[in-house]
């Protein structure tokens, strides 16, 4: 907790009204009744014991995990990524096709059953792309990124040209004006100035926000096009030397990407809601409503410099300044350039492909692990760092069960297409398996880009503890500690506080979005990070393995590292006598993002009563703290009654729909958790707590009061489910999916 935060809090009550001082402590002693509680009983540091298991089983599944970490190999990750990044492959091409291939022959050859899962998808392709600077000079974009010598797959044939995914076609020329980072402020700001980009061309740099938001904010303030370049300052020399010299963006490198507005939804943009499947009821392109319609193009600094030097105008204001020599400035109706974008639209196949190793006595409890295969071109980094551990994970898993192991719950290891363009390969699948999918996913976990660094991870509170728990017994690469110590230590020498390892709320940005935000289904995002500068060569063609195996992990020491969490937390989690989730830990987490909301109303002088939020959240930690001391006392015995065991579980891998607003968030329906969303005005940022938050900031308190009520409701449930699901376990019903309906 937040020391000075709190302070300020206080200090800005005195000028309240009695009657909110009241309503105000209340709230706060709440808050502080919460901490307190939290502080009294906060998950026990790893001990001999192992959360849902009894102690008689502890040992052996020690054991297992051993075993399968000391099968990891570093060499094997390193095998898996020279295959799968050798060539470019992006969505709906031959190459990706071949790179699904491969993963299904070897996940066929170690004995597994493995199956594509096909779909017929709407993606774009760049046909005619030219940037054009007309006035007051003449310049010609490259719009191409160079080979390098150093690099041998950085010439290769089969590279998709530099463009934005589901931007729009068009051919425009217009005055050029600079907005900085594109952002919401960076708009006011304009405004303020009195500089419009109605009838525009827009220049604004990656960076700060969601690409996809740029164009979006652009087009909806009226302008007729937009570019997006990499400034230097931010990506590029700014940060060092550049590559082949170092790992940082060369001057023509540039950030390819979707633009798509996944805020409103990810996948497939012509079948929201629904499985891209031979016959499904198609939006057009025209009537999407996540396909932009103005032109948008990435470009690299190399070709944007040209462009910023030929905008005249006010000097832009001290933040805005990047790291190109010239004087960055707004606008003035002088410059002119001409932008065109022609982006074919075509149905094209996607493959997915899932493993599967059907479970001994839970076989319709699922624990799902999975990244993405498709890349922008050879995709090193970003995807097959990620995905080559989802590989490796299967292989030790197929190795164990041709020694006769067989895991209690169903194990589904899965590889997504179509990542790239918009989330789609795995939006469609779950679109397609919901209801399943409610019923059986334990957890689904998802490691997108791996690197040197310190492991991150992040989404359903819940599984917290567990996580940590086991990260204590992963060793870390570079430090020889466990994987848990050498990041809280990191953490924790920071600032000299005492602080749990982290995990984060999670956005959006990758594979576990459909799970955790559609369908509201536990989900966590795994991946090492920080040591590594894979920002350099993000969508880029030189996110190659000369790139990867010179600056971000050389050996595949870190590729080892991930492979060893994700068996820990795989084998862990599908053999748990009782699912090992902890209700207390949303509770204090809940608690601190309300603080952070009743800040944005006082700091913006409007209402919100969170009294009664804090209230529900005291209840919740009550009830999760109640069920963590009655699994602790029953654990033994659902360990030896399998349908007592059965009917808790499955009652609880449902737990988490009770936080789902049915009807979705405000403007997007498609999105349903009401504790985390990826922000509509960030993109991939989370928002938590996104109905009240994104209300306050878009000045309407009482629908963010209405918000507060709503996630009232949903926490009720929650507690209620869990006092059911106790009963259940108690009473050994006849039903075991009595407690399982849907939310
Ligand atoms: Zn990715």
């Amino acid at each position: 907790m937040d020391g000075v935060q709190d302070s300020r809090i206080a200090a800005s009550m005195i000028s309240f009204s009695a009657q909110c001082v009241r309503r105000c402590l209340a709230a706060l002693a709440a808050a502080a009744c919460i901490v307190a509680l939290a502080a009294q009983e906060r998950p026990a540091p790893p001990s001999a014991g192992m959360l849902g298991f009894p102690d008689s089983q502890v040992a052996a599944q020690r054991t297992l995990e051993q075993s399968a970490r000391a099968r990891a190999s570093a060499t094997e990750v390193g095998k898996y990524m020279h295959v799968m990044a050798a060539h470019p492959h992006h969505a709906g091409t031959e190459a990706s096709r071949k790179v699904a291939e491969y993963i299904l022959t070897s996940l066929r050859g170690w004995g597994l059953e493995a199956e594509y899962a096909v779909y017929e998808v709407m993606l774009p392709f760049p046909g005619e792309r030219r940037l054009e600077l007309l006035q007051p000079s003449r310049y010609k974009a490259l719009l191409k990124e160079p080979a390098i010598d150093q690099d041998p797959s950085s010439g290769q044939p089969g590279q998709l040209p530099t463009f934005n995914a589901y931007a729009g076609n068009g051919d425009v020329t217009a005055g050029l004006v600079y907005v900085n980072y594109g952002t919401p402020e960076d708009y006011a700001e304009l405004e303020k100035r009195g500089v419009s980009v109605k009838g525009k061309i827009v220049i604004a740099r990656y960076g700060r926000s969601w690409r996809g938001i740029k164009p979006k904010l652009a087009q909806e303030r009226g302008a007729v096009g937009c570019i997006i370049y990499s400034d230097p300052a931010d990506d590029g020399f700014g940060k060092g030397a550049v590559y082949p010299e170092g790992p940082h963006r060369p001057p023509q490198g540039v950030q390819r990407g979707s633009v798509m507005d996944m805020p409103i939804y990810p996948g497939d943009p012509t079948t929201p809601f629904t499985p891209s499947l031979p016959g499904a009821q198609r939006l057009s392109v025209e009537e999407s409503p996540t396909i932009l319609k103005i032109p948008v193009l990435p470009i690299s600094h190399s070709d944007a410099q040209p462009l910023l030097e030929a905008i005249g105008g006010e000097p832009a204001p001290a933040g805005w300044k990047g790291g190109l020599p010239l004087e960055y400035r707004l606008g003035d109706g002088n410059s002119k350039a001409r932008l065109e974008v022609r982006n074919r639209f075509e149905l094209r196949k996607i493959y997915n492909v899932i493993a599967t190793i059907p479970g001994k006595d839970f076989p319709d409890e699922w624990v799902m692990y999975g990244n993405h295969h498709d890349a922008w071109v050879n995709g090193a980094n970003d995807p097959v760092s990620g995905a080559s551990v989802v590989l490796e994970t299967a292989r030790v898993l197929a190795s164990l069960k041709q020694e006769g192991w067989q895991p209690s719950r169903t194990i589904k290891l899965a590889f997504w297409d179509g990542e790239e363009f918009g989330i789609i390969g795995s939006t469609e699948w779950v679109e397609q398996h919901a209801r399943e999918l409610q019923r059986k996913l334990v957890a689904y976990f998802n490691s997108d880009s791996n690197g040197r660094g310190q492991l991150r991870v992040g989404g359903s509170h819940h599984l917290a503890p567990y996580l940590r728990e086991l990260l204590a017994e992963v060793e870390d690469p570079a430090s020889g500690r466990s994987v848990l110590e050498a990041r809280v230590r990191i953490q924790n020498s920071m600032d000299g506080q005492d602080r749990p390892f982290p995990v984060d709320a999670a956005g959006s940005g990758s594979d576990y979005a459909p799970f955790l935000h559609h369908i509201t289904m536990p989900s966590l995002n795994f991946g090492f990070g920080g040591g590594c500068p894979s920002a350099g060569v993000y969508h880029s063609i030189y996110d190659s393995i000369a790139w990867y195996e010179k600056y971000c992990d050389p050996g595949h020491r870190y590729g080892k590292a991930l492979s060893d969490v994700m068996l820990t937390a795989l084998l862990r989690l599908s053999n748990a006598p009782v699912l090992p989730y902890d209700f207390a830990e949303v509770a204090r987490i809940v608690a601190g993002y309300a603080r952070e909301v009743e800040l944005i109303a006082r700091e913006k002088g409007q209402v919100l009563d969170i009294a009664s939020l804090l209230a529900s959240l005291q209840s919740l930690l009550e009830e999760g703290l109640g069920w963590n001391r009655w699994v602790a006392a029953n654990r033994d015995r659902l360990a030896q009654d399998k349908a007592a065991a059965s009917a808790v579980n499955q009652a609880l891998l449902a737990a988490e729909q009770r936080l789902a607003l049915t009807r979705g968030l405000p403007g997007r329906p498609w999105y349903r958790h009401q504790v985390y969303a990826p922000g509509l005005f960030t993109g991939y940022g989370v928002k938590t707590l996104p109905g009240i938050r994104e209300s306050l900031e878009q000045n309407q308190p009482e629908v963010a009061q209405q918000h507060v009520a709503e996630l009232n409701a949903a926490l009720a449930r929650l507690r209620a489910h869990l006092r059911q699901t106790r009963q259940l376990g108690q009473a050994r019903p006849r039903s075991p999916r009595a407690a399982n309906a849907a939310p």
